[in-house]
């Protein structure tokens, strides 16, 4: 990956401004989401820069208005920074994720990105900016190999095959009847979690955004897969923006900032030193995983 980088990603950033406009993001969307009530405004403008900065201002959502699942989040991502997120299940984690991807539109507040409110930016040129790893990945009815490259479809087979490897997931493929043209999805081979996860992860690994979430990426691998797998999106991340949704605190320690999210609003926030100096939720979280041997999930 690493021979690959600098050079994929002045590409990236080639085809970023001339030719993500042209690609069919909008299928992926037509699937991953629920809905499809986001527009671009008129007069939507392109997301230039390939070091963004991104703002949650005083943030607040909900899926059902009757229902606020964020009450009010503010923090700040700056140019290729890293935050991690922890938290209870259902404290709100990865609607953070979901807003900053404009799967939906706040309802007060914004979601900034350097300095230029989300609803402002043309749809296909934020999400062409973004790379994420979801909890739950959906594959098209496609093939494997057309499922990584849905990443970046320019790119050629070597570069595929490349994030397949880092993402640890081309040897498995090497191994099908079919190879990297097995059928995938719902209508073809039945992938497990944990090798949905990977090319999701190879997907990411090949778009090279300069905007990075991960949403629980590693929650579905074994210990070993993880860890393997997890110095490959830590090396990912180095300069770029990134928002990670940590699942086992051990990959957060490094973080520029962890927030502490709690029934949709932080808590705690600060270095990993700090939230253990604070000795609050952060600090009885930390030593639950030390005690049951970094097991255990956030
Ligand atoms: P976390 O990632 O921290 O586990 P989520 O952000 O997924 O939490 O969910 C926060 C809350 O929002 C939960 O109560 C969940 O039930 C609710 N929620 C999540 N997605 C939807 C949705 N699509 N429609 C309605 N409610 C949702
Ligand atoms: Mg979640």
């Amino acid at each position: 990956l690493l021979q690959l980088s600098a050079p994929l990603f002045m590409l990236g950033m080639m085809y970023r401004e001339v030719k993500q406009a042209l690609t069919n993001m909008e299928r992926l969307f037509g699937l991953l989401d629920e809905r499809q009530d986001v527009r671009d405004s008129a007069g939507a403008v392109a997301l230039a820069s390939a070091r963004p900065a991104v703002r949650f201002r005083e943030v607040r959502f909900g899926y059902d208005p009757r229902r606020e699942i964020l009450r009010g989040v503010d923090f700040d991502i700056p140019a290729g920074a890293t935050v991690a997120v922890v938290g209870h299940s259902g404290s709100g984690k990865s609607t953070l994720a979901r807003l900053l991807y404009r799967f939906y539109d706040v309802e007060t507040g914004a979601i900034e990105i350097d300095g230029t409110d989300l609803r402002a930016l043309s749809q296909s040129s934020l999400r062409g900016a973004i790379g994420i790893v979801p909890q739950d990945t959906v594959l098209f009815n496609d093939t494997i190999g057309y499922n990584i490259r849905y990443g970046r479809p320019e790119a050629g087979e070597a570069e595929v095959e490349a994030a397949a490897r880092a993402a640890h997931i081309h040897d498995f493929i090497k191994g099908l009847p079919d190879g990297y043209d097995t059928p995938v999805g719902e209508r073809g081979l039945k992938l497990s979690g944990g090798e949905k996860q990977r090319v999701a992860i190879a997907r990411a690994l090949l778009k090279n955004p300069s905007i990075l979430i991960f949403d629980e990426a590693t929650s579905a691998l074994d210990s070993k897969s993880e860890r393997a797998i997890q110095a490959e999106l830590d090396r990912l991340a180095v300069g770029r923006t990134t928002l990670v949704i940590a699942h086992r605190l051990s990959t957060v320690m490094d973080a520029d900032q962890i927030l502490v999210m709690d029934a949709g609003r932080i808590l705690e926030r600060g270095t990993h030193a700090q939230l253990l100096a604070l000795d609050g939720v952060y600090a009885q979280m930390w030593d639950l995983q030390l005690r049951q041997g970094d097991e255990t999930t956030a």
